[in-house]
């Protein structure tokens, strides 16, 4: 599996939780009540992927982390 690099802007970020729901172990709400990244590698590439392409205000943006390929949106 390709390591992945994930952002997730938090100005844009409305707290839905659908990312945390798709992939629990890479995301969670942070004490400000926003999405953050806690583990890229938490979970599969369909997983992470569908959390970003799920995210209702299109916060998170995903990398290959060695080539840079923008992988989302
Ligand atoms: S899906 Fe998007 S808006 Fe919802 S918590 Fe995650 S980053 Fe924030």
């Amino acid at each position: 599996m390709r390591r992945l690099r994930i952002s997730v802007d938090r100005a844009k970020c409305v707290a839905s939780t659908l990312c945390v729901h798709t992939a629990p172990a890479v995301f969670a709400l942070d004490a400000t009540g926003k999405s953050s990244v806690v583990n890229p590698a938490g979970d599969t590439e369909e997983h992470i992927l569908a959390a970003a392409e799920g995210c209702p205000v299109s916060a998170i943006v995903v990398e290959d982390a060695d080539t840079g390929e923008r992988l989302f949106p």
